[in-house]
């Protein structure tokens, strides 16, 4: 759409979209002649409002608010709030796209949407935040509901803001549980859902290695990132037996040849809110590299998960991750690698796993948060995690044998977007469009 324009991330994860999904249309030209693509990309409803708060010192700020309310043909909007300066309606609407495909690839019922402020929380106090968080409520509770639109956390959103967001949505709408998801374990969150995104891309990746009876055991794996799903992609593959060799934030990253000592990194970012260079203090094998990006790091390696953000591996970043040796890519972020990063890493032949595949763990727990809330009842760790390995393995063997029926063995894009967007367009189809 002309309007679209200048939308740089959401053309982006389009036009990665559209040539893969062709394979299907050509087979089923019902969907072209209904012209499923055009009605589908046009999100449902944009939401963009004022969020005027409160400083320490007495000064009003205000930040802009969105919720995108994508696609609901097969569940209500889900996805996540993203709280970071660099938010914009570009990149809203490109997190909301890729969640429709994602959250239909969970087999779960929930359609697609994602929200969030160009505020920043770093730096704040606790009493900013929650000001921040109580003015943004105020207005999007009037779109939200558990049979709505269920929103979660992403960037900036964790348990904290979650808390304040919830108690605002109580204080305006009476108590809902099932209003958002990745709440405290207190008050009816799931157990499981902090670890769901980062062990799910590691359970991802461990069913794709089980397909060559190979497993993480021995293996160099490169993290980006240290925040929630960072933390626990590094926890899960060492579990499995992998040594994680770095992680990062922001401002640099970490090489430990030792292995990332990933209670350290919790306790620093999740517990102190401290940077990653503070790692070094007490681990004098470990190297800080201030200022530079991990995917500029020579060192062998065999799987990398990026786990920061949108676009943190270009091109040439891509061709230095083939030569230190990395044979799969699997994205905990979402789209953290350019289109022109992805065709190297295709070329070179390595597994090349995306965001909406690999990172679908977070929402499916979300769902199973909205499962137990519905019910009254919470479901043990095991169970979560349990239901959690099973929903990833479903995933891969979707995107699998989806690239294998169209013959592109390998070829987990086209796997994943065919997939997730089938269920979507038959449903929407079968609801006359709506
Ligand atoms: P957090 O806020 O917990 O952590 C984000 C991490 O990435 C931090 O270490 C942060 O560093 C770093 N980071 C963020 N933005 C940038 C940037 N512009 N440049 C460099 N580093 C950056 O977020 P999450 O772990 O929740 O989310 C990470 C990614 O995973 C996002 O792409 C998100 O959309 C995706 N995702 C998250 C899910 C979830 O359940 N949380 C579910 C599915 C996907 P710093 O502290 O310096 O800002």
């Amino acid at each position: 759409h002309e309007n679209d324009r200048g939308q740089v991330e959401y053309l982006q994860a389009v036009d990665e979209f559209l040539p893969t999904v062709e394979v299907f249309l050509k087979e089923n030209p019902a969907f072209i002649e209904a012209n499923i693509l055009g009605v589908l990309i046009e999100p449902e409803r944009i939401l963009q409002f004022r969020v005027p708060w409160q400083d320490d010192q007495g000064n009003w700020q205000v930040n802009r608010g969105y919720r995108v309310q994508y696609n609901s043909a097969i569940g209500p909007y889900k996805g996540g709030l993203r709280f970071h300066p660099s938010v914009n309606l570009s990149v809203m609407k490109f997190l909301a796209f890729e969640q429709i495909f994602k959250n239909s690839l969970t087999g779960l019922p929930i359609g697609g949407g994602k929200g969030g402020s160009d505020f920043e929380p770093k730096g704040k106090s606790d009493a900013e935040v929650m000001r921040f968080c109580q003015s943004f409520m105020t207005e999007l509770q009037k779109h939200i509901g558990p049979s709505t639109d269920v929103p979660a956390g992403d960037i900036g959103v964790g348990a904290r803001e979650i808390g304040y967001l919830f108690g605002m949505y109580k204080r305006l709408r009476n108590y809902d549980a099932g209003v958002l998801t990745g709440k405290p374990l207190g008050y009816w969150g799931s157990e499981a859902r902090t670890e769901a995104t980062g062990y799910g891309c590691v359970y991802f990746v461990k069913h794709l290695l089980n397909d060559s009876n190979d497993s993480f055991a021995g293996k160099k794996v490169v993290v980006s990132g240290s925040g929630n799903v960072s933390i626990y992609a590094m926890e899960k593959a060492k579990e499995l037996g992998a040594t994680v060799l770095t992680c990062s934030d922001s401002n640099g990253f970490i090489y430990d040849p030792n292995g990332i000592d990933v209670e350290l990194v919790k306790e620093l970012k999740e517990k102190n809110r401290e940077r990653i260079s503070k790692y070094v203090e007490t681990h004098s094998d470990a190297t800080y590299y201030d200022g530079q990006s991990v995917w500029d790091f020579e060192v062998a390696y065999d799987i990398a998960l990026p786990c920061a953000t949108q676009n943190e591996i270009n091109e040439t970043q891509a061709e230095l991750l083939v030569k230190n040796g990395g044979k799969v890519v699997a994205e905990g972020a979402n789209m953290p690698c350019t289109l022109e990063a992805v065709s190297v890493l295709d070329k070179a032949g390595v597994l090349y796993c995306p965001g909406k595949a690999a990172n679908a763990g977070g929402v499916a727990v979300s769902a199973l948060e909205m499962s137990q809330n519905s019910e009254r009842l919470s479901w043990s760790f095991e169970k979560v995690d349990g239901m959690l390995d099973d929903i990833m393995k479903n995933i891969y063997e979707t995107c699998r044998d989806t690239a294998n029926k169209y013959d592109a063995a390998n070829n987990f894009v086209l796997g994943a977007n065919v997939a997730g967007f089938e269920k979507v367009a038959r449903a929407m189809l079968s609801q006359g469009l709506v």
